[in-house]
């Protein structure tokens, strides 16, 4: 998977001029159809969007990837904002998973779902977006965040620093730590099994992306 931005008419601008690339070998990509349409819940409450992802293949490679839009979030029937705001109430405000289900207008089991989701994966994702704020911030030291109680926090304040590292670097001005957090994990942010895996994370420098739309 590729995270590409949101709007359409980028994405088919960007496959033209070639500025697209493989992850694998960081050759440029071509169109290849379609994948599946996918209904996605986005909102408060839900109003579905149905998602059609570009299809691409590589030039050099020949491996086709899916090009996901910096708003889904991979495996997620529910938009990557709506995930964000649940994780946000649970970990700033001690919100538990009936109160934020009432709230987003979703089942107590689909947001109880993400909450563990992410408290699975809390310490390695502030392991990962801590190397990668030290590595692509002009200045980790301005927006290296002060320890926080708990793993869930912690996990939350190292994508928040990576965000504000990545719009200092681009001056792109804010980028939200979901969209910062999506694109850098292409579309895995929220996905447990991701992290479980015994592999070393890697994250593309997500320069587009992250300057298209930063503030939405
Ligand atoms: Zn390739």
């Amino acid at each position: 998977m590729v995270t590409v931005s949101d709007d359409a008419t980028v994405v088919e601008n960007d496959l033209s001029s070639g500025r697209l690339t493989c992850p694998d070998c960081g050759s440029g990509l071509a169109r290849w159809g379609w994948a599946r349409t996918r209904p996605i819940r986005e909102g408060t409450p839900d109003r579905t969007r149905h998602h059609r992802p570009r299809r691409a293949r590589c030039t050099g490679c020949g491996v086709t990837h899916v090009l996901l839009s910096v708003v889904l979030a991979a495996r997620r029937a529910d938009g990557a904002a709506v995930i964000a705001a649940a994780v946000e109430a649970n970990t700033t405000r001690r919100w538990g998973h009936r109160r934020i289900a009432a709230w987003l207008g979703r089942p107590a089991s689909t947001v109880r779902g993400w909450l563990r989701a992410f408290a699975a994966s809390a310490s390695v994702i502030a392991a990962a977006f801590l190397g990668w704020t030290a590595r692509d911030a002009p200045d980790a030291a301005a927006v290296w965040p002060a320890p926080a109680a708990g793993q869930a926090a912690r996990a939350l304040q190292a994508v928040s620093a990576y965000a504000a590292g990545i719009g200092d670097r681009f001056a792109v001005g804010a980028v939200t730590w979901v969209r910062a957090g999506i694109t850098a994990t292409a579309g895995r942010l929220f996905t447990a099994s991701w992290w479980a895996e015994p592999f070393q994370h890697e994250s593309a420098l997500p320069a587009g992306e992250v300057g298209a739309g930063a503030c939405d």
